[in-house]
């Protein structure tokens, strides 16, 4: 098994949606970015690739792209999963955490563990999803923007598949 970490921030902007987990949140402000800016995706699909040794987001979809303009964080996370599953890897589990002063992630944690875990190829229950606030401390304390943690752990199938045969030839069968 391999673990990845990943973070991610973006700042509040007007006249933007606020995606997170590929879920839209009322809110009077949203994220500004290159993307939609879905910072869980963008720390999910970073953990990910760390997980796998692959680099990170911005090495796969680079913001100077035109490409991932206004793109849906989920599709490259998507796209990600199909790279770690071209590589023999298999997810097991996502923890996140989304610090913001507002709006209160918790109402909406289900949601988001519900959609990612669609793109993840994995039940809900191996999707966490928990928010804090700041305690008013900082820039996220000041409602500036949000931020966004990720660990995650895969699973090396070559590597199960290995273990597997020396059990069997270990075993005589
Ligand atoms: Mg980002």
């Amino acid at each position: 098994m391999r673990i990845g970490h990943g973070y991610d921030s973006h700042r509040f902007a007007a006249g933007r949606k606020l995606i997170l987990g590929g879920v839209e949140i009322p809110h009077e402000q949203g994220l500004d970015g290159h993307s939609d800016a879905d910072a869980v995706a963008h720390a999910v699909t970073d953990a990910l690739l760390g997980a796998a040794g692959l680099g990170d987001i911005g090495r796969h979809f680079p913001p100077t792209d035109a490409a991932w303009k206004d793109a849906d964080s989920l599709q490259l996370l998507a796209k990600v999963v199909r790279l770690l599953e071209g590589r023999n890897y298999q997810v097991v589990n996502v923890d996140v955490t989304v610090v913001a002063e507002a709006p209160k992630i918790g109402p909406h944690a289900d949601a988001m563990s519900a959609k990612l875990a669609g793109v993840l190829g994995i039940s809900p229950g191996h999707v966490s999803v928990k928010g804090k606030s700041n305690e008013g401390m900082g820039w996220i304390g000041r409602g500036e923007g949000v931020a966004a943690f990720a660990v995650a752990l895969i699973d090396d199938m070559e590597a199960v598949d290995d273990l597997h045969a020396r059990h069997r030839r270990d075993a005589g069968a």
